[in-house]
């Protein structure tokens, strides 16, 4: 062999390298850049409606008689949506809209839909989830998902395996994510936590769950499903942390408008303090992208205690992301309509992965949210 022709078949075989390496970051914008997300918290909180998340509370909702409605309009009516709605989610508001993106707001020209046509939680979940809204995934029962989730597929790739974990207080999270198939840690309901180390916060926590008065038979109060996720991320770092609160939608079906409130305020909380924890912990700082989503919205008015195909309203609903990769483009502009099917391909594009690769029919990442950041 000349040299020459030596020389060439070498650059043949890097140019093929480089597109076998390419062909595993999406797009090329992303493929150019080295991303420096190596980890992710994802929280979403059930059935948040558009008009709370970019316009705080709603006047038409708030309590309008009975000693508490003085005391809820002082914690949460302010004069302008954007005062009211940073005093509702200080944290998504202050900090995550300013150095992240929020996503969703129609009147940009930037809404985010529920595709699925039922907007109600499991086709919601499953949607955003697994990338595809699938018409077999029709119901609110307790059926494995035939869908593969983008939980379970990172799970799948060698660096993350055991490094993936998902805490849900609803307890169809075993079969949304398909536990038995996925073999992913996935915690839900009124469930113990023994799917790992048990320290003696964890004990405590698993107790407090058994005692607790168990107001809704599926789920319960997001504070015991948020502490033991906590308490996980903090003594075993996962690279992929996934939390689902359920209190928001339980309270609106409840017709309690000032607990729908609240909830919301405290998942703020908790996503405020997952983030600075993480910003705390070497694994983590400047290293993780947060996410935040919605499984559905509600209706309007005084239909906004429903949701599902016979509520337009519910089909709306909003993204946010925050990190290393992500630039600081506030609530988003001129994106067109988004769909919730892309945040399960969004999800594994910010640790270089391409979904698409295992789940061909998913939709793609949602532009934007992963370039040139800080
Ligand atoms: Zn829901």
């Amino acid at each position: 062999m000349s040299a020459q022709r030596f020389y060439a078949g070498c650059s043949m075989l890097f140019l093929i390298g480089l597109v076998l390496f390419l062909g595993t970051v999406p797009g090329t914008q992303a493929a150019a850049e080295k991303l420096r997300t190596e980890n992710i918290i994802y929280v979403m909180m059930d059935g948040v409606r558009v008009q709370e998340m970019f316009g705080g509370a709603d006047e038409e909702l708030l309590p309008k008689e009975g000693g508490a409605a003085e005391l809820v309009r002082m914690r949460y009516w302010r004069e302008t949506p954007e005062a009211r709605r940073e005093t509702l989610m200080p944290f998504i508001w202050k900090v995550m809209a300013k150095e992240g993106q929020i996503l969703g707001d129609e009147s940009k020209n930037a809404g985010v839909m529920v595709t699925n046509g039922l907007n109600f939680s499991y086709p919601g979940y499953s949607e955003t989830l697994c990338g595809v809204a699938d018409p077999r995934v029709d119901s609110n029962k307790k059926i494995p998902n035939p869908n593969v989730n983008v939980l379970e597929w990172i799970n799948s790739q060698k660096k993350y395996r055991g490094k993936v974990a998902a805490f849900g207080a609803w307890d169809l999270f075993p079969f949304i994510l398909n536990r038995d198939r996925s073999g992913l840690l996935v915690n839900a309901g009124y469930e113990p936590f023994t799917q790992g180390k048990i320290t003696p916060a964890m004990a405590v926590l698993n107790r407090c769950k058994e005692n607790t008065i168990r107001y809704w038979g599926g789920e319960p109060f997001d504070v015991f499903t948020y502490e033991t996720a906590y308490e996980y991320f903090k003594t075993a770092k996962p690279r992929v942390l996934f939390v689902s609160l359920g209190e928001q939608d339980e309270w609106a079906h409840g017709n309690r408008y000032d607990l729908y409130l609240q909830s919301i305020q405290l998942a703020d909380k908790c996503i405020r303090e997952l983030w600075e924890t993480a910003q705390s912990m070497r694994q983590y700082r400047g290293r993780t992208t947060l996410i935040i989503s919605t499984d559905h919205g509600r209706g309007l008015g005084p239909a906004w205690t429903g949701h599902g195909k016979d509520h337009p309203n519910s089909a709306k609903i909003w993204m946010g992301f925050m990190g290393p990769d992500t630039p600081a483009l506030g609530v988003r502009e001129n994106t067109g309509t988004i769909k919730e099917a892309q945040m399960a391909a969004t999800v594994a594009a910010f640790l270089g992965l391409d979904y698409r690769q295992g789940v061909p029919n998913a939709e793609p990442p949602v532009p934007g949210v992963i370039g040139s950041a800080r």
